[in-house]
């Protein structure tokens, strides 16, 4: 599943493309992308309006069009978006070609992305801090902030990691590699990280999320770029999907567990394990 990286590598690629474009034509396939708007009222929507700019929250593109209108996109567990490819794609879902002849194509297998409109500021703000929490790039991720927001939670640190209406953008497999990185076993309740860990954790999620961007994501199901190439950082995984290999840094075994449904991967010689509490 597209994380941050993944899709800020999209983003990067693909607004110099597109910024000061116009979508000359746009042609919804799959009913489901834009629902409960019907395809051809987004179709309308969506034509001969310009792109002002091409924008990221979380895991979303969010698209500023001429008019005051704002297209989210979201590309959940399959979805890319391929610029000029060769051939029609296969599970193309939206086609949208723009004003200098040049061609996106939105291509979804498992058909879980989306596209939803919000009109004006005010809407585009309620849709995202609706759905978005702290943005790992903003000034105000800190560990300060990070450990308010958990003060009295007793969900494992990887699941709060994972809840996008906290933090925005951090997936399974770089909540994986910040905690090694920050020597913090996945299952130690939120609340119960130390201020030294959070401190440590901070600067490990943004160093990740970083790494994961420098090497234009990670491809380890469908994840494409907009040329159709594949990204590098899983060549990069610490620990994330290393089970039974040996640790980078002390040599233990990298063992797998499942935390909050997740395939979580982890060294317990460098991440001890929480002690059980005992009951009251
Ligand atoms: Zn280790």
């Amino acid at each position: 599943m597209p994380e941050l990286p993944e899709v800020e590598t999209v983003r990067r690629q693909l607004a110099p493309r597109v910024e000061g474009r116009t979508f000359e034509r746009v042609r919804v396939l799959d009913e489901r992308w834009c629902m409960p708007l019907s395809p051809r009222a987004m179709e309308r929507a969506l034509r001969g309006r310009r792109v002002e700019s091409l924008g990221r929250r979380g895991k979303y593109l969010v698209w500023s069009l001429s008019g005051d209108r704002f297209l989210l996109q979201h590309l959940r567990m399959t979805g890319n978006l391929l610029y000029d490819p060769a051939e029609r794609p296969p599970y193309t879902r939206v086609e949208i070609d723009l004003d200098d002849g040049h061609e996106l194509r939105y291509v979804d297998v498992r058909r879980f992305g989306t596209g939803q409109l919000a009109d004006g500021r005010g809407e585009l703000d309620a849709f995202l801090d609706g759905r978005l929490g702290l943005e790992p790039f903003d000034a105000g991720f800190d560990a300060e902030h990070l450990r308010a927001l958990a003060r009295g939670s007793r969900a494992p640190i990887k699941s709060f990691l994972l809840d996008q209406k906290r933090i925005a953008g951090v997936g399974n497999i770089y909540a994986d590699e910040a905690l090694f990185r920050a020597r913090i076993h996945p299952l130690r309740p939120a609340g119960r990280l130390t201020r030294a860990q959070w401190e440590a954790l901070v600067p490990a999620i943004v160093s990740t999320l970083q790494a994961g961007i420098e090497a234009n994501g990670a491809s380890i199901d469908d994840f494409r770029d907009i040329d159709g190439a594949r990204g590098a950082f899983q060549d990069e995984f610490l620990i994330h999907r290393h089970e039974g290999d040996p640790c980078p840094q002390c040599g233990g075994t990298v063992r797998r567990l499942v935390v909050g449904g997740r395939g979580t991967y982890v060294c317990e010689r460098c991440q001890p394990r929480p002690r059980a509490r005992r009951r009251a």
